[in-house]
């Protein structure tokens, strides 16, 4: 356990070192600002939407390491994800960092996102872990511009 633990936080540390997709998508159909106000994370996330599908996801802010990790690892797995299967990720990974989902077979599925699992012990952390996905979420359901933990 304690090597699949220092490997997770390899992949958080290099994602908040290098983060992927960080950048503002200048013709983006959705953007959307969120804030965790506990933390002071703030990201806005931009979409691109084709159909049903999610064509780019970017996002620029800042914030500590766990959200900003949150972020990149969230937009290298949602490009290319439809609408449906964006939302799904989203109950899943809410349900990893509260701690409800629990099971060796399920963390391999989960890919990078088991990376925060270990966010289940620290309550105050899961705001931060979270807010890039909500974020996400409120930008795929409307256009409505900023979002708060709060
Ligand atoms: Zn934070």
């Amino acid at each position: 356990m304690s090597e699949l633990r220092s490997l997770y936080q390899e992949i958080i540390l290099d994602h908040n070192k290098n983060p992927r997709n960080f950048k503002k998508l200048e013709n983006a159909d959705r953007v959307v600002e969120g804030y965790n106000p506990l933390c002071g994370d703030h990201y806005t996330i931009y979409l691109k939407l084709k159909d049903d599908r999610i064509e780019e996801i970017t996002f620029d802010g800042g914030g500590c390491a766990i959200s900003k990790a949150s972020a990149s690892v969230m937009s290298s797995i949602l490009k290319g994800k439809t609408k449906a299967e964006a939302e799904e990720l989203f109950e899943t990974f809410h349900k990893l960092v509260i701690g409800e989902l629990k099971g060796l077979d399920s963390m391999d599925e989960l890919g990078k996102l088991a990376a925060f699992s270990g966010v289940s012990e620290f309550p105050a952390r899961v705001k931060c872990a979270s807010l890039a996905w909500h974020t996400m979420k409120s930008a795929l359901e409307s256009d409505k511009k900023v979002v708060s933990t709060e």
